[in-house]
């Protein structure tokens, strides 16, 4: 019998490219056929064949809360009531924009936006636009949207500049971007010391999630401080996933280091577009209508996502919320890295407060070249076995995954249950 989601996928390819609106839905990686949701709550979501999964997507990060949370669902059929959008300030952006920099220090004036793209995006042309300097630095493995400076990745050899990993994007665009090594601070010395009057910004995942989760060292992230302070260039922290994810006052508070601009997004909107990007305002003050800096969005801070994102942002100020989450997402990763040492693979996992990364590799990887040895074959095994067993991962051997506060002991053991015969399973074949 052909399941309602194959026949769901065929028709979305006929309409839609690959099907999906954002490719890793495609299970391209994995392979197999992606599952079309139909609705999701707490730490479930359902397909469209009514099969349930426990979630650890969390819609890429945001579900935080878990779906559908009672209080936000309200907030947003309250604030829908009201009006759709305005083009015109409300007093929800307000309370937002001041509670996030009560939450985050670093921030003294934030601006909203919809996505974590537009959020990046707009940070880097404010760096340029601050220092009047064009170039910047990533660091391989880190996204942060795919504006086209941002879609660059390293040439071999140290200060190669980049080669655009996206077609459209043009070579006069690339030759803007240095991308070094993440946790490579002579790299990073070395380029500062060449080029450092030339360098607008630094920008970093200070937990890297889009590479699997990989932690930044220390010492990396205040050589790049350091770095980006000695010679005028912005230090740039992309937070839209570790923001509100790795602990209340993201990244930045866990490591105590303060970035100049701060970008945001996914926990910030509860599960509705809602960016920001924001930091010292005198930074910020180069924005229109204040500066020469131009940005602007006709649904930016919308009153319907702002009331999600509030609604979140009040439920994740609960104390001992990220005490709990921290805690959960430790017993799922130590649950993990046991049932496979028991069953004799090659395995381990990590986790920083809600986020976690699972790693075929017998040692935790500590680089964008450590990470890439883990054994892909065998997580797609693992993913597909997984699924089948109810239990919904990231469909990417190099995609961090996400728990949220509705996954309470029983979803985890559950979860660390199915993962025994999963291993079990890869062991026979
Ligand atoms: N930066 C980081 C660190 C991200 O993880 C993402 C999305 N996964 C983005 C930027 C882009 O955000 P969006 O998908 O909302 O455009």
């Amino acid at each position: 019998m052909t399941s309602h989601n194959d026949t769901l996928f065929a028709r979305a390819q006929l309409s839609t490219p690959g099907g999906v609106n954002s490719p890793v839905r495609a299970f391209r990686s994995v392979g197999g056929t992606p599952r079309f949701i139909t609705r999701a709550e707490g730490p479930y979501f359902w397909d469209a064949d009514g099969k349930r999964y426990i979630d650890y997507i969390g819609s890429w990060g945001p579900a935080i809360v878990g779906h559908a949370h009672p209080e936000v669902v309200q907030a947003v059929q309250d604030a829908a009531a009201r009006g759709l959008s305005f083009g015109a300030p409300t007093e929800g952006e307000i309370e937002m924009a001041e509670l996030i920099c009560k939450l985050v220090p670093s921030i003294e004036q934030v601006r909203l936006v919809s996505s974590g793209t537009e959020a990046a995006m707009s940070a880097l042309r404010l760096a340029r636009g601050a220092t009047g300097r064009d170039m910047i630095v990533k660091f391989e493995g880190c996204y942060h949207g795919h504006a086209d400076s941002l879609l660059v990745k390293a040439g071999s050899g140290l200060l190669t500049f980049g080669n655009p990993t996206s077609a459209g994007v043009p070579e006069d665009f690339a030759k803007h971007t240095l991308v070094l090594d993440y946790n490579d601070v002579q790299k990073l010395e070395n380029a500062f010391r060449e080029m450092g009057d030339r360098i607008a910004c630094v920008i970093v995942e200070p937990v890297a999630g889009n590479m699997n989760l990989l932690r930044a060292t220390p010492e990396f992230l205040q050589a790049m401080r350091r770095l980006c302070t000695q010679h005028g260039a912005v230090l740039i922290f992309d937070e839209v996933m570790s923001g509100f994810r790795v602990a209340l006052g993201g990244a930045q508070s866990l490591y105590g280091i303060t970035p100049d601009l701060t970008v945001l997004g996914k926990v910030i909107g509860g599960g509705l577009p809602v960016a920001a990007f924001g930091g010292r305002a005198d930074l910020m003050q180069h924005l229109a209508p204040l500066g020469g800096v131009y940005q602007a969005g006709t649904l930016s801070g919308n009153p319907v996502t702002v009331a999600a994102g509030m609604a979140t942002l009040q439920l994740i100020q609960a104390p001992g919320f990220y005490q709990r989450l921290t805690a959960q997402t430790a017993k799922l990763a130590k649950g993990l890295t046991e049932a496979a040492r028991e069953a004799g693979i090659a395995f381990c996992a990590d986790a920083i407060g809600g986020m976690f990364g699972l790693y075929f590799a017998k040692e935790l990887p500590v680089s964008y070249a450590t990470m890439m040895e883990c054994d892909k074959t065998r997580f797609n095994a693992f993913f597909h076995a997984m699924l089948d067993d109810g239990i919904y991962l990231a469909p990417s051997a190099f995609e961090a995954g996400f728990v949220s506060a509705a996954h309470d002991d029983t979803i985890i053991d559950a979860t660390i249950q199915a993962a025994r015969r999963a291993f079990a399973q890869l062991k026979a074949n």
